[in-house]
């Protein structure tokens, strides 16, 4: 991996900065977590864990939809009813589409431009490489940052496209879908699994002459939940009608999630599940460095490489090809150790 001269931010320094609720350091940290050279790494490790007894303190929302569906103007007008509220809010944006200097889906400068001037918001687009674990340890890492600094109430909000609803919905307390309606899909084909995993479903844009549809789909999707077996936590999931011009159902939003936290907190459920994504989180973190540690031997990529081709000329089961794989890694380890 790359090695790099330049300065980088002192430890100490950053720890209070981000203590201390200093947005310009909480800024230059999530940049730090997000640098895949070596040396960043190590500082940014020290830093989370320096700062892990401050974290756990807010509310993680997750935010998915179809671009276009109305996930930032949402944001925009929920986010502001929040620190209406007299509380904190970082918002974390997850391009999964766009590397990092391409146009992006998520990324123009343009959106939430209300809520990037309120003094009691944060927004951060995270950068989309896809290096070191994918942009899901980077946005949780980021999410730690922001509860150190103090803020409440965390958005992660990623393109309802591909897998990233997935990690976000690993990584957050309760999801949010945001759905269109009359899009006449909504119940078939990939959009089924996330209605599972979604706490809630927001049917939005239910203004003018959208009123009507909307609350017809919104009937649609409440219906739909019959079908699905009860969460594990029992929670019940509810779809709802929103508008962003008109203020329509962000107030319920807000008290929906404030109910699904206290009563979750009361049962338990709010603790389990966050205690089970750690221990994901830890799991996976593990693989990465596991396979890792597999390429830095040149004998196990050529054994790799040999047992590939065995594999698809039929000579080789895979158990047995990957434990062969595990005997040469082995043997290599012991190897480098004498
Ligand atoms: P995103 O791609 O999911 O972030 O969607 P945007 O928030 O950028 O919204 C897409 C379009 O829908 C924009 O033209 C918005 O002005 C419009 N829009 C968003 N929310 C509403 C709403 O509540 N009512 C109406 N009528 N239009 C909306």
């Amino acid at each position: 991996m790359k090695q790099s001269t330049k300065t980088r931010p002192d430890l100490k320094k950053l720890e209070e900065g981000i203590l201390g609720g200093d947005r310009v350091i909480l800024g230059q940290a999530i940049t730090l977590i997000e640098s895949n050279l070596d040396a960043d790494q190590t500082v940014a490790s020290a830093l989370l864990e320096r700062i892990l007894p401050s974290t756990g303190n807010s509310i993680r929302i997750g935010i998915t939809g179809v671009p276009g569906v109305g996930k930032s103007t949402f944001i925009e007008a929920f986010g502001k009813y929040i620190t209406g509220q007299n509380k904190t809010l970082a918002v974390l944006t997850i391009d999964p589409t766009s590397p990092i200097t391409k146009g992006s889906i998520l990324g123009d400068k343009t959106r939430m431009e209300v809520l990037s001037k309120d003094p009691m918001a944060f927004i951060r687009p995270t950068a989309s490489s896809l290096a070191m674990g994918g942009v899901a340890n980077k946005t949780r890492e980021a999410m730690l940052l922001c509860e150190a600094a103090g803020f409440q109430v965390i958005i992660v909000e990623t393109v309802g496209v591909g897998q990233s609803e997935i990690s976000v919905k690993n990584m957050v307390d309760f999801f949010l879908l945001l759905v269109l309606a009359g899009a006449g899909d909504e119940l078939q084909g990939m959009k089924k699994g996330i209605l599972e995993i979604a706490d809630a479903i927001l049917v939005t844009k239910s203004d003018g002459d959208n009123i009507k549809p909307a609350r017809e789909a919104q009937a649609m999707y409440q219906q739909s939940f019959h079908v699905f077996p009860e969460q594990r936590s029992g929670w019940r999931p509810v779809a709802l009608t929103t508008s962003a011009q008109t203020g329509e159902g962000i107030e319920d939003v807000w008290k929906l999630i404030i109910n699904f936290t206290q009563s979750g907190k009361q049962s338990g459920h709010f603790v389990q599940n966050r205690n089970q994504q750690t221990i994901a989180w830890f799991r996976e973190h593990l693989k990465i460095l596991l396979e890792s540690d597999l390429q830095k031997f040149e004998t196990v990529q050529q054994k790799r490489r040999n047992l590939e081709q065995a594999l698809v000329s039929l000579s080789i089961p895979p158990q047995t090809a990957a434990r062969q794989l595990l005997e040469t890694y082995h043997q290599a380890v012991r190897d480098s150790a004498t």
